[in-house]
């Protein structure tokens, strides 16, 4: 039978890893969190000392990059990186922006295609990034972008890595998301843009469970779930 597959894009911190969990527990889905695969490949790049800016030295190292993903029983995304469980250490600020500067080279985006389309054939998923509605999944059987003002995600981002015990302050949490934000929408490859038949959901102004109350509306009134 063909499998369902929910599409969920937007900038960082709009919330969408915490709605898409929420949904994939509410509804039965598989959640797919791309911005992990990519951010494998720029902690990879930062082990091996590469300048995550540089093309040819990130292609360089592609054709040893090997990326696994894994659900443990609570049907949390584990990601596994050459073999080793990397799941913690992609969530490192450094990480976000060497994920963000790799993600824009186009032979990086081409090796994780693949692996995320294959996701979505295998399994009824909720798989959210930056292109998925655009580029990875264009005919998702429901495509969400979603968003916030800069100052909200940011401020969302200080209190999990506060909570994670990661050094830092509003300010850098707050410069990295805008550098983020530029580099994501305005590179060539597959930029985060609005697909044009995705429904748009701003979190600026409303909480968690409004927001959860909306994105569980949409599924149940496009999927019939
Ligand atoms: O979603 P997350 O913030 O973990 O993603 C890390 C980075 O990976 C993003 O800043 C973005 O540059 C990149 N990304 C992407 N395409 C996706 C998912 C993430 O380019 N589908």
């Amino acid at each position: 039978m063909e499998k369902k597959s929910i599409a969920i894009d937007g900038p960082a911190g709009a919330g969408k890893s915490t709605l898409a969990k929420m949904a994939a527990r509410h509804f039965g889905l598989i959640y797919v969190d791309t911005g992990a695969i990519y951010r494998c490949v720029g902690l990879f790049a930062l082990k091996n000392g590469a300048d995550t800016r540089d093309q040819q030295a990130v292609s360089a190292l592609l054709d040893q990059v090997q990326i696994e993903l894994k659900y443990d029983e609570q049907g949390v995304q584990r990601m596994i990186l050459n073999g080793e469980d990397v799941s913690e250490a992609i969530r490192m600020p450094e990480v976000s922006i060497a994920a963000s500067n790799v993600s824009a080279m186009p032979p990086v985006r081409a090796k994780l295609l693949s692996m995320q389309r294959d996701m979505a054939k295998r399994y009824n998923v909720i798989m959210d990034g930056r292109d998925i509605g655009t580029v990875v999944l264009p005919d998702a059987g429901l495509k969400i972008f979603l968003t916030a003002d800069a100052e909200k995600r940011a401020k969302r981002r200080y209190d999990e890595l506060q909570a994670k015990h990661v050094e830092t302050t509003y300010e850098d949490v707050l410069q990295d998301m805008r550098m983020r934000d530029k580099n994501d929408s305005s590179r060539a490859a597959a930029p985060l843009k609005q697909a044009e038949d995705a429904v748009l959901v701003d979190t600026s102004e409303i909480g968690l469970e409004e927001s959860f109350e909306r994105i569980r509306e949409l599924i149940s009134g496009r999927l019939g779930l």
